[in-house]
């Protein structure tokens, strides 16, 4: 037998049940930023979210503006998000550089670890996105949600009944673009039983040092593939005192292991260098790629074409410098992003330019 617990859906919300309209513009967005000494990824950032085009053809739609304004006092950060993502494309074409010192000013009162150099682009990105979202869900209680009695645990039933009670509780803009679900399992050594436990993720989290040795093999070239397959590896726990498992009433060893059950529409990967010769590691990412064999159950379609990198030019842990490559979705250009200063480029730079730090993957099958 085995059971089901839902993670992380406990924040019940009300549903906005809105189709989010996705949003081509006729050109694109060449507005700088002027050079932020408050949070250093900040221009990084906003430029990579200003390159989405579902995102912006949320913020940017009339009357969701209207609604927005409305509330402000309710959706600071959403409002001052929308203010800049308006003033870039206002400001389009006009040669003038626009301010995110507002915006970065709240977001350090709200978070003082964003300061300087401290702020990496995923710990910036992250925050953004789920204050946004709680923002446009007003979270009314809080429960909890389980599935019992299931007596032969069925991926198509339980995965159904997980999916169903997000769509109609859990959902903004954020939810539907960026979040996936996962499923985590913990099989016990002992009796062989695995619980099964559904949650939700966003940011796709991969430490460079670890997916290097993955297979007692340190590597210097690794594949976006290879980290997918990382992330399906099976950590084994040893001597844990704190498993206790409910099949066989043991406290036992157990094997932890993770299969994505979906991808979201815009992924979002974040690379993670814990020493200097990570630095060294060439991350071989590709413009186009196909996930479908990383997800399981799901019979979507995982064709995913770049939009987004995030890449710290200076080469350096100490003093890092971050730049953003957009792919422009009105005439399929890279540009490069760095503060006032906007380049045309081509993929061969993207890809040879500086350090990796996050990539963004948008779904063309599905956001057409
Ligand atoms: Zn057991």
């Amino acid at each position: 037998m085995n059971k089901l617990t839902i993670g992380n859906l406990i924040n019940i919300t009300n549903p906005i049940n809105k189709t989010f309209g996705n949003f081509i513009p006729s050109n694109p967005c060449l507005t700088g930023l002027e050079k932020n000494d408050i949070i250093y990824s900040m221009n990084s950032v906003i430029q990579v979210l200003n390159n989405i085009p579902l995102l912006i053809g949320y913020f940017l739609n009339k009357k969701r503006m209207k609604q927005i304004y409305i509330q402000k006092e309710n959706r600071p950060l959403s409002y001052k998000l929308l203010e800049i993502f308006k003033n870039l494309w206002s400001n389009e074409g006009k040669n003038k550089a626009f301010s995110s010192k507002d915006m970065s000013l709240y977001l350090l009162e709200m978070n003082p670890f964003f300061s300087g150099n401290e702020s990496n682009p995923k710990e910036l990105l992250y925050y953004i996105i789920n204050l946004v979202h709680q923002e446009l869900n007003k979270i009314e209680n809080v429960t909890h949600y389980y599935i019992n009695n299931i007596i032969k645990f069925n991926y198509k039933l339980c995965y159904e009944k997980v999916y169903n009670h997000y769509k109609n509780n859990y959902k903004s803009i954020i939810s539907d673009i960026f979040y996936g679900f996962k499923n985590d399992t913990l099989t016990c050594t002992k009796c062989a039983n695995t619980s099964h436990s559904i949650n939700l993720y966003d940011i796709m989290i991969f430490p460079i040092n670890e997916v290097r040795n993955y297979k007692n093999y340190p590597k210097n070239n690794i594949s976006i593939e290879e980290f997918f397959e990382w992330n399906e590896r099976k950590i084994e726990l040893y001597n844990c005192k704190n498993y206790f498992c409910n099949f066989c009433n043991n406290y036992a060893n157990g094997i932890l292991a993770t299969k994505l059950v979906s991808l979201p529409k815009v992924l979002i990967l974040s690379f993670e260098s814990s020493e200097e010769k990570d630095l060294e590691i060439n991350i071989n990412f590709e413009e186009f790629i196909n996930l479908r064999k990383y997800v399981f159950y799901d019979t979507n379609t995982y064709k995913y074409e770049l939009i987004g990198v995030i890449k710290n030019v200076n080469k350096s842990n100490e003093n890092k410098k971050y730049v953003a490559f957009c792919k422009s979705s009105a005439n399929k250009m890279w540009y490069l992003y760095n503060d006032e200063i906007i380049l045309k480029t081509q993929f061969k730079d993207v890809k040879e330019t500086g350090i990796v730090n996050i990539l963004i993957y948008n779904n063309y099958m599905i956001n057409q």
